[in-house]
């Protein structure tokens, strides 16, 4: 059965969508069996997928009405990951789910129709707090939150850990938070460690260790159809999602979690 990771901050431009593939690529290099999930009305994961979301006929929000069930949608990816792909009818699914009894379960519904096919499932939340996010949440184990560090970046952490235990409380207990996900990083800056230190122990929250540092490579990749790990093989961005993807599929030998102290020498 998948473990199911949501990738989640309302913030836009954190790296949700990027890490979602790169660690899904990341994840299908150890010959894990990956479907990524396209929750943003947005659609850019399916876009950087090389799927144009203006010509696909069928999507994730026909699967989220019910209409059709998730296995029919699906569609394999360069990079050997499946996606369940979006398109901007999402936004109007959106307001039709919003009347509906159960609508915070429509996705986690959907998917344990075909979890025993992967071993981990990605979801790529939108930029909101949304009922979309909230299935992004219910229908996960865990929740990684990509945070781009600078000041106040604390502020949309806490927002988004109110709504993740509220979905703990209400649709799924089970829920866990895997930690923080430095994006964007510039180890150059003290800085970006400052706001790492604030917001790990403002919330008691773990420091996914290594950051993920900014370079130019990422914002070549969406534009070929394929993740950063086939684009820039040997980056550092690659390799250090291939370390965070080591640690969640639970390979020997890599960083885990290590807090704040793992992110210090950077
Ligand atoms: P989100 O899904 O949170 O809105 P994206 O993954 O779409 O964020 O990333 C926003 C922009 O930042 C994209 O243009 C992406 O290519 C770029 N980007 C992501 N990670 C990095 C990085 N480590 N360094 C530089 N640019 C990055
Ligand atoms: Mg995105």
């Amino acid at each position: 059965m998948a473990r199911v990771l949501a990738v989640a901050n309302q913030k836009g431009g954190v790296a949700k969508t990027t890490s979602v593939s790169s660690l899904g690529a990341a994840l299908c290099e150890l010959d894990r069996r990956v479907l990524l999930v396209d929750l943003d009305p947005q659609a850019c994961l399916t876009f950087s997928l090389g799927l144009d979301p203006d010509a696909l006929e069928l999507s994730v929000h026909d699967v989220l009405l019910g209409r059709l069930s998730a296995g029919i949608i699906i569609t394999r990816t360069p990079d050997g990951t499946d996606l369940l792909p979006a398109t901007i009818e999402l936004a109007g699914c959106e307001a039709v789910l919003l009347s509906r009894t159960g609508r915070e379960h429509a996705l986690r519904l959907a998917l344990a129709e075909i979890v025993d096919e992967y071993d981990f499932i990605l979801i790529d939340c939108p930029p909101s707090l949304g009922v979309l996010t909230i299935n992004g949440l219910t229908a996960a184990d865990e929740v990684i939150v990509p945070l781009q560090c600078e000041t106040l970046s604390h502020r949309g952490v806490g927002q988004l850990l109110d709504t993740v235990h509220d979905v703990q409380r209400l649709t799924n207990p089970g829920l866990r938070v895997r930690g923080v996900l430095p994006t964007l990083f510039d180890g150059r800056t003290a800085h970006c460690r400052a706001v790492l230190a604030d917001v790990s122990a403002r919330y008691d929250i773990a420091v996914l260790a290594p950051p993920v540092a900014r370079s130019v490579r990422f914002a070549e990749a969406p534009g070929t159809g394929r993740s950063i790990l086939t684009t820039a093989r040997r980056s550092k961005g690659a390799e250090a999602y291939r370390s965070h993807a080591r640690a969640i599929a639970g390979v020997a030998g890599v960083g885990t979690a290590a807090g704040i102290a793992g992110i210090a020498g950077i």
